[in-house]
C-alpha cells in the first residue's frame, strides 16, 4: 500500500515501514489533522449567525464579516491542516473584498482551496462557548448546514457555557474551538 510521506524527514513513512515490518496493519496515512479557534464579541443591533445559520437572539456577532465564529474557526483549522496559514491570510479583514462576506461562503471557499491541495473534509468537531442563546435547539439544523457546506457527514456540534466565568460566561462574546481531520486524495 502506498505511504504518503509528511515532513522533509519522511518521519511518518519511516514510521509505515516499521509497522510493516513487524507484520501490523497498514494505515494509508492520508489524513492530516487540523484545530481552529475563534471569538467574536456580542453586540446589539446584529443577527446571530452561527454554522451559516441565523439563531433568534437580540444580539449578533461584531466582525468585518458576519461573525461567524462556527464557520470562522472550520475554516482555520482546515487551512492550518494543509499548509494554507489561517483565515486572516486567505480572507483579509483589511481586504473590502471581504466586508461582510458570510461564513458559509467562507468555508465553501475554503473547501475550494483544500481541495486545490488535494484535501477534502473528513470529519469536523466543534465545540461552541456561549452562555446564552441556548443552541442545543439549534444543533440538528447547524449541523445539517455544516454537512452541507463541507460534504462530509461527519459532524459534531457541542454546546455549552462558561459557567459564569470570564466575558464569555457574562455573555459578552462567544468562542468557538474547531478539530477537522481532512482527507487527501489518492492516500
Ligand atoms: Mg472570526
Amino acid at each position: 500500500m502506498d505511504v504518503a510521506p509528511i515532513g522533509e524527514d519522511g518521519t511518518l513513512h519511516r514510521w509505515a515501514e516499521t509497522r510493516k515490518g513487524e507484520g501490523l496493519p497498514q494505515s494509508p496515512l492520508s489524513f492530516r489533522v487540523g484545530f481552529g479557534y475563534d471569538i467574536h464579541r456580542l453586540v446589539p443591533g446584529r443577527p446571530l449567525l452561527l454554522a451559516g445559520i441565523e439563531i433568534p437572539f437580540d444580539r449578533g456577532l461584531l466582525g468585518h464579516s458576519d461573525g461567524d465564529a462556527v464557520s470562522h474557526a472550520i475554516c482555520d483549522a482546515a487551512l492550518g491542516a494543509v499548509g494554507l496559514g489561517d483565515i486572516g491570510a486567505q480572507f483579509s479583514d483589511r481586504d473590502p473584498k471581504w466586508k461582510g462576506v458570510s461564513g458559509s461562503e467562507l468555508l465553501e471557499r475554503t473547501r475550494a482551496l483544500i481541495g486545490e491541495r488535494g484535501a477534502r473534509f473528513h470529519q469536523i468537531d466543534v465545540t461552541v462557548v456561549a452562555e446564552a442563546p441556548r443552541l442545543a435547539p439549534h444543533r440538528d439544523l447547524m449541523i445539517e448546514r455544516l454537512r452541507a457546506l463541507t460534504g462530509t457527514e461527519l459532524v459534531s456540534v457541542k454546546a455549552r457555557t462558561n459557567e459564569g466565568l470570564g466575558p464569555v460566561g457574562e455573555g459578552q462574546a462567544i468562542q468557538v474551538y474547531a478539530v477537522v481531520l481532512l482527507e487527501l486524495a489518492g492516500g
